[in-house]
């Protein structure tokens, strides 16, 4: 039996490697055999999060997995027929639930019976997509391919406290479109959202002052809101640049000890990064589209030149599916990546 070996400190080295190996597995009903995990990071092998996303796809397929315990740098998994259905995952720390959904979701989009899913842990974490990127970038974009998916946040979970929770409803696609997304269009709005959660007022005032003065943003694309019902503390800043064609999400994370201005001024960046070019699609959804785009309707979008999770979850896929992903420069800042269904 054909079992697809994948070296876990490939590239990026991080937890994505192991996902998108899960995600083509469950698709493919191909075995995986994963060393070395996370070698790239500080705390190498299997956190909560990672964790969670192996006994998640574990569950749906019924698999059968070994080193599926924490801190493990070796996993091999085994998929049976994926079983749509309602499921609860709980991360169980702030560990992060969009990527838990990252994981199974593309077997989920093309399931015969619609899913519900409830994550708990982290909503919005930094190194991860925000449960705003989530819904305002991500899901749109699949519901262009032919599947829906909708989430409802009912509390947000910041780190270190988590205790967030979301709710994932995933109607399967019947037929594929491709995706085409090679110009974004007009930009047709932008808001920025500086949210404090059980923190002062001001923290986000000052953050918002930093995007006027950086971006001459004003009025009423500048927003504050002060959340209660979180567990713990939070602050994150979000940019929603709406074109044509296409949202963008960018995020700041609010961390302690570091400075209201210095969690502005990491948004201010990225949100210059995407609109120094007039690519459609900005550096993490251009990761994130890939298996999506794979195992669905394909399609082909220009992005900023690959970050290391792009190259890397190319490395993954083509282990699974062959060379079904071409990037090609247009110049320096413009890519056009095409992913063959
Ligand atoms: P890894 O570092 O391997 O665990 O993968 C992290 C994933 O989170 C990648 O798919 C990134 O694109 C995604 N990600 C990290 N930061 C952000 C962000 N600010 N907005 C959206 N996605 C993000």
């Amino acid at each position: 039996m054909t079992i697809v070996m994948i070296d876990g400190a490939y590239g990026e080295g991080g937890g994505q490697i192991l996902r998108t190996a899960l995600g083509l597995s469950l698709v493919t009903g191909t075995a995986f055999c994963i060393d070395n995990i996370r070698a790239g990071r500080a705390k190498p092998g299997l956190l909560r999060q990672h964790l969670t996303a192996v006994l998640a796809a574990t569950e749906i397929a019924q698999a059968e997995v070994s080193g599926a315990v924490l801190g493990s740098r070796h996993v091999t998994f085994r998929p049976h027929q994926v079983r749509p259905g309602a499921y609860t995952f709980s991360v169980g720390t702030a560990g992060n639930t969009t990527l838990v959904l990252q994981t199974i979701l593309p077997a989920l989009l093309r399931a015969t019976a619609p899913s519900t899913l409830t994550l708990e842990g982290g909503t919005h974490n930094p190194y991860a997509p925000p449960f705003d990127f989530l819904v305002q970038a991500f899901l749109p974009l699949l519901q262009r391919l032919g599947a829906k998916v909708e989430a409802t946040l009912e509390r947000p979970g910041f780190y270190p406290a988590g205790g967030g929770k979301c709710q994932v409803q995933i109607t399967p696609g019947t037929t594929w479109s491709p995706l085409e997304l090679r110009m974004r269009g007009a930009i047709q709005d932008m808001q920025a959202r500086a949210v404090v959660a059980n923190l002062p007022r001001h923290i986000a005032e000052r953050e918002l002052a930093v995007l006027g003065r950086k971006l001459s943003w004003q009025g009423d694309w500048l927003q504050v809101e002060s959340l209660h019902a979180s567990s713990g503390p939070g602050n994150i800043v979000t940019l929603t640049i709406t074109s044509a064609h296409v949202t963008e999400v960018c995020t700041g994370f609010g961390e302690r000890g570091v400075a209201a201005e210095a969690v502005a001024q990491q948004v201010v960046q990225a949100a210059r990064r995407y609109l120094a070019t007039d690519v459609a699609v900005g550096e993490h959804l251009a990761d994130q589209l890939l298996v999506p785009l794979a195992v669905t309707g394909g399609g082909t979008f220009t992005t900023l030149p690959p970050s290391s999770h792009t190259t890397t979850n190319i490395y993954v896929i083509e282990r699974f599916l062959g060379h079904v992903v071409t990037a090609v420069p247009h110049s320096k800042d413009i890519w056009e990546l095409t992913v063959r269904p």
